[in-house]
């Protein structure tokens, strides 16, 4: 059973625990839930207004319109608009939070924090269209803050970030009216077009969608991404180590939950401070030991080297280990029942953010004028639960594995020699098939990072170089593809040049909001060669999927011209003509389309297919598509 609810046996070990002890986890209220909902999982249920709720029968026995009218294709078209506008609206308010801490740092009202990276702000500057004339860094800072914060309202036509995808692409935008105009302006827009009586037409509400999303990828997302690294460091090459044997048994151990650096990044400098160092040990512990969760978990390692305890279905089973003081949570993915798991152990769940609180935790407010001193705080709560710990129910599985992180666009280029030449040689020349950004979560509806890792897999090792961020981040360092001796699980070529370089073949590039990274470097490979984004031999993919902001990711990149397999199923299939126009229609008008596959070895012969149809169309050594399929071996016990 522990078997196909995770694929880890760190994670198999705690769901021993759970059941022996009775604790529920993820697993078992999403049995609980059994069966869910057919109307809701084909996408045609609807509440949008109170002469509802409506559901139209699929089948087409029951009714086929709700109560307002509404047939299927609009609603499915409208509830995936919604769930685009949620995810854009969280990674965007995450993004504003940064840029509002940014702006204040330049002013220099905050403590704790600092402009670390002043090339990087100079050159965001320039793609903004500031004069920077070497001006003093702070006026700079303001001016792009200014911009930026302009940029999530309505007086532009264009939000600044777009400046940097190729021009042939911004081009195929305006042409669609899908360019995005403002951050906030298309979620709004969305949630208007969704009301009842608005957008009926599922075409124009699902490309009001892409519209939505690229708000979120060159928006708010690219907002988050560039000033953390202003602010925090643009990440290099770095090594750390992940999984629940990150926990040490001697020391105070805090984990760092959810998805803004703001706080974390000042705890981690809390937890440096003498003063509670010695307090630590004063009470016995050999001293504080930080890890991360999820996608804050993320932002710590690439920057800071923090190791990384697990990824989204790990943050109830990391309280269980009995050897957690404190889980600080700050906001998305932390699910409401770590404080019921927490009442079980001597834990403190932390919550930090005012727009997130959660019933049963201690609530310690984030404020970036007093940053420190906060994070102080929190540190020292976490030292005080450590009296309270039971020795007896410490379980920590495993011992903790190698895994690389921090590359950041900067870096790789770096690393290349600073131009994208090499990695388009070495694609040209076949060594490198084409890359593929495996990204997203986890999704209890699969064994816990089976998707990730087999897909993963079967990329690399035929020549395929792939990036991952956000748990399929995590998944792939626990199955230690991301050090550099990973090389040899990789086919010839991409070893040969993993080896060269001393990279591993799967790439850290960050957390959720980080694949904007992805689409910077495609811009940049497109860019360099004089083509569009979905001219190139490129694909994403989301094995494990579950999460709103998610389905805002997928639709950016597919509308940023790369193809993309989900490998959960979305709720469109109540309606043939959505389904058709996301798996079909988009490559006509896009560039790029949707592929749904729940078996990662179909999905990498499907992604294998699709590059090498790239590489044909570019003129470059292809190998037929449609010689490419699931070796018969596989799934043969072999
Ligand atoms: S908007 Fe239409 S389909 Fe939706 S709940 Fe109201 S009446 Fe029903
Ligand atoms: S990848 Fe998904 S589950 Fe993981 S932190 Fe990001 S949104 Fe949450």
């Amino acid at each position: 059973m522990n078997e196909r609810q995770s694929i880890n046996q760190d994670a198999q070990t705690m769901l021993r625990r759970a059941h022996m002890e009775g604790i529920d986890t993820v697993w078992e209220r999403l049995a609980a839930q059994q069966p869910q909902c057919g109307y809701c999982l084909m996408g045609v249920s609807c509440r949008n207004c109170s002469m509802g709720p409506c559901r139209v029968d699929p089948f087409g026995e029951g009714p086929q319109r709700g109560v307002c009218g509404a047939d299927a294709d609009t609603i499915v078209a409208r509830n995936l608009g919604r769930t685009i506008a949620a995810g854009a609206a969280a990674h965007s308010d995450h993004g504003r939070d940064i840029l509002e801490v940014f702006l204040e740092t330049a002013k220099g009202e905050t403590s704790g924090y600092e402009i670390k990276d002043e090339a990087k702000l100079r050159a965001l500057a320039a793609t903004f269209g500031l004069e920077d004339g070497d001006r003093p860094i702070a006026d700079v800072a303001t001016d792009l803050a200014d911009a930026m914060l302009e940029d999530y309202g309505s007086r532009k036509d264009r939000v600044g970030f777009a400046n940097v995808a190729p021009e042939v692409r911004r081009t195929l935008w305006d042409t669609l009216g899908i360019t995005p105009r403002g951050i906030d302006r298309e979620t709004v827009e969305m949630m208007h077009r969704t009301h009842m009586g608005v957008d009926n037409d599922y075409v124009n509400i699902l490309l009001h969608g892409l519209r939505t999303s690229l708000s979120d990828g060159w928006g708010g997302s690219m907002v988050a991404t560039e000033l953390s690294d202003v602010m925090f460091g643009t990440p290099q090459p770095i090594m750390s180590t992940v999984n629940l044997g990150t926990l040490k048994a001697d020391s105070v151990n805090i984990a760092l939950h959810g998805h803004n650096p703001l706080l974390s990044d000042v705890i981690v400098q809390a937890a440096k401070d003498p003063e509670l160092v010695a307090l630590a040990e004063g009470m016995g512990a050999a001293g504080i030991n930080l890890v991360g969760l999820c996608c804050t978990g993320n932002e710590l390692l690439m920057r800071k080297g923090v190791p990384m305890a697990g990824n989204h279905l790990m943050q109830e089973l990391v309280i269980m280990t009995g050897a957690l003081e404190a889980m600080v949570v700050d906001y998305q993915c932390i699910m409401p029942s770590v404080t019921d798991v927490a009442k079980c152990f001597h834990t403190r769940v932390i919550s930090t953010a005012d727009k997130a609180k959660f019933p049963g935790a201690t609530h310690i407010s984030f404020d970036p004028h007093r940053g420190l001193e906060i994070g102080k705080q929190i540190v020292r709560t976490a030292i005080e639960a450590y009296a309270e710990r039971v020795p007896e129910r410490v379980l920590i599985p495993g011992e903790p594995l190698p895994m690389m992180a921090g590359f950041s666009v900067e870096a790789i280029l770096g690393a290349l020699g600073g131009t994208p030449e090499p990695l388009v040689d070495a694609i040209k020349a076949g060594h490198i098939r084409g890359a593929v950004g495996v990204v997203g979560c986890n999704n209890p509806k699969i064994p816990q990072d089976k998707g990730h890792v087999t897909l993963t897999q079967r990329l690399i090792e035929n020549d395929i170089l792939v990036v991952v961020t956000g748990c399929a981040a995590v998944a792939n360092g626990k199955a230690g593809h991301m050090v550099p001796e990973a090389a040899d699980l990789a086919g010839p070529g991409l070893g040969t040049v993993c080896r060269a370089l001393g990279i591993p073949p799967v790439l850290h590039m960050g957390s959720c909001v980080d694949n904007s990274r992805i689409l910077v470097l495609a811009a940049a490979l497109a860019n360099y060669l004089g083509v569009d984004i979905s001219d190139l031999p490129l694909a994403g993919a989301a094995p494990e999927w579950y999460s709103e902001k998610a389905v805002s990711i997928g639709a950016y990149v597919v509308a940023s011209g790369i193809y993309t397999v989900l490998g959960v199923q979305p709720p469109i299939f109540g309606s043939e003509h959505v389904v058709n126009l996301l798996a079909e229609g988009l490559e006509g008008v896009v560039g790029a389309t949707f592929g749904i596959e729940p078996d990662p070895e179909k999905a990498a012969v499907l992604i294998r297919r699709h590059i090498e149809e790239k590489r044909r169309a570019l003129g470059l050594p292809f190998i037929d598509p449609e010689t490419i399929d699931v070796p018969a071996t596989v799934g043969a016990g072999a």
